[in-house]
């Protein structure tokens, strides 16, 4: 697909942000190129508009830029998946590993309801420990997680394997 070469030039890659060594894939220059913007919803939409998707629960941050778009597209409801003390009324948690210490991502009670079928997107998968988050906090409150999904993938950090048997789709791989 043409479209994903467009997508991948449009990533903006920033060394040593936000410490030395990091390669920083920066997606803010793919919401400035208004056709690879586009093209990734566009591409996300054509995979879940038949799914039967109920939810798109969107990871902050970034899953708060793609995610609405597409749950607009395919009729669905989107339901933000919040850093801590953040969201003003009940909420579940779930908290999880990160390379140093741990963080923990919230999310409203009453928002979803068992047999709701949900898309999980953020920006970019590394570890793979936010989206492993994520599923087992649906999958708690009796959700079925059909996909997670992201723009970008770090194929090295094998943050696939965090996701035990749930399927990654993504549109490009960053190094
Ligand atoms: P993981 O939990 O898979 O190790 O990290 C993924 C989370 O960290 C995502 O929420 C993602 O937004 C953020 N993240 C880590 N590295 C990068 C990066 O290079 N670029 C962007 N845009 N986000 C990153």
């Amino acid at each position: 697909d043409s479209r994903l070469e467009r997508i991948s030039s449009a990533i903006r890659v920033i060394p040593d942000f936000p410490k030395p060594g990091i390669m920083f894939q920066d997606i803010t220059t793919l919401l400035l190129d208004t056709k690879a913007f586009r093209d990734t919803i566009d591409l996300f939409v054509e995979r879940y508009r038949d799914k039967n998707i109920s939810v798109v629960a969107g990871v902050e941050a970034r899953g708060f830029i793609f995610g609405p778009p597409i749950a607009l597209a395919i009729g669905a409801k989107f339901v933000p998946m919040r850093k801590p003390n953040k969201l003003p009324g009940e909420v579940i948690s779930e908290e999880y590993s990160l390379e140093y210490g741990t963080d923990k991502m919230e999310m409203h009670v009453g928002a979803v309801q068992p047999g709701d079928r949900a898309l999980i997107i953020d920006d970019l998968i590394a570890t793979g420990g936010t989206l492993g988050a994520a599923i087992k906090l649906l999958e708690r409150v009796g959700v079925h997680v059909v996909e997670c999904a992201c723009v970008i993938e770090l194929p090295e950090l094998k943050g696939r394997e965090k996701l035990g048997d749930k399927s990654l789709f993504v549109l490009v791989k960053g190094a």
